[in-house]
């Protein structure tokens, strides 16, 4: 028998490889354990997103700055702030971001996708995701696909960033099989900074990101069959603690994390919190 292909998205990787017992409580146990409340910053992350999902969406003649406002008031996420106070400064500082984000955009120029699902499958994976953008920009032999990652965490990105992200790369590998074109440029946009972190792969980086994935699809695979076969769930998809773990979902669920105080939900779009996840 053929095996099954792995169905996955980058964040269902992305998890496992950050830590097998999240994935376990995420994607294994049935029904997953309750969460933690909803975080700021995914609030704050999700509203930015949508605007910028929806600013494509208007005909290009009203992509104005003015209507920026409303394009962010209607796709507002409330829940995680401390208080209407901190809400309400996230929401100045995410509209200021948008303002100083679209004076870089040519305003008529529309993307070949926005949050457009690529799909590729793979002799292991059957991979899909929602890439933020996808740009068709002039090349030497032609127009080339860019991929476009919009960023809203505290910390900037550098290129290494852009050059090590599996998502990124999942993606440009299945765009260019998608669309029948290369896609070989990946970016990061951290709207907070204004800056483009970009990398430009290769047939053999992205072939590499790919073999990496499904290195990591065959590891989550042995698990599944082990825990079938009758192992301990807790042994076959260990905890990995670390300063992660205060800002996890299941650290209320997990043993070890609940070891690691935890992060308020605010405390990631708090000027003053010290360590942020990235958005
Ligand atoms: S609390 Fe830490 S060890 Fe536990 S599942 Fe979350 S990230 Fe993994």
């Amino acid at each position: 028998m053929p095996e099954r292909l792995f169905v996955c998205t980058p964040s269902k990787l992305g998890t496992y490889a950050d830590c097998p017992r999240r994935y376990r409580y995420s994607y294994v146990d049935g029904p997953s354990p309750p969460k933690g409340p909803p975080w700021a910053h995914n609030s704050l992350g999700a509203s930015v997103h949508t605007a910028l999902r929806n600013w494509y969406a208007l005909p290009a003649d009203r992509r104005r700055p003015e209507a920026l406002a409303g394009l962010l008031r209607g796709t507002w996420v409330r829940e995680g702030y401390r208080d209407d106070e901190q809400e309400r400064s996230a929401y100045r500082r995410a509209l200021g971001w948008l303002e100083s984000y679209v004076a870089t955009l040519e305003p008529d120029a529309d993307p070949l996708g926005v949050e457009r699902v690529v799909a590729v499958k793979t002799a292991v994976l059957a991979f899909n995701g929602r890439a933020d953008r996808i740009d068709s920009r002039p090349g030497p032999d032609g127009p080339e696909l860019v991929i476009v990652d919009y960023k809203t965490g505290r910390t900037g990105l550098d290129a290494d960033d852009a050059r090590g992200s599996q998502a990124l790369a999942l993606y440009a590998y299945a765009a260019e099989r998608t669309f029948r074109r290369p896609c070989r440029r990946v970016e990061l946009h951290h709207l907070p900074t204004g800056t483009v972190a970009g990398h430009d792969h290769t047939v053999e980086s992205l072939a590499r990101q790919v073999t990496r994935a499904e290195e990591t699809a065959r590891d989550i695979m042995a698990a599944e069959r082990a825990v079938a076969d009758g192992s301990d769930p807790d042994e076959a998809f260990p905890t990995t603690p670390g300063p992660k773990c205060g800002w996890c979902d299941y650290r209320r669920t997990c043993p070890a994390g609940a070891q690691t105080p935890g992060k308020d939900p605010w405390a990631a779009v708090d000027r003053a919190a010290d360590a942020t996840p990235g958005g």
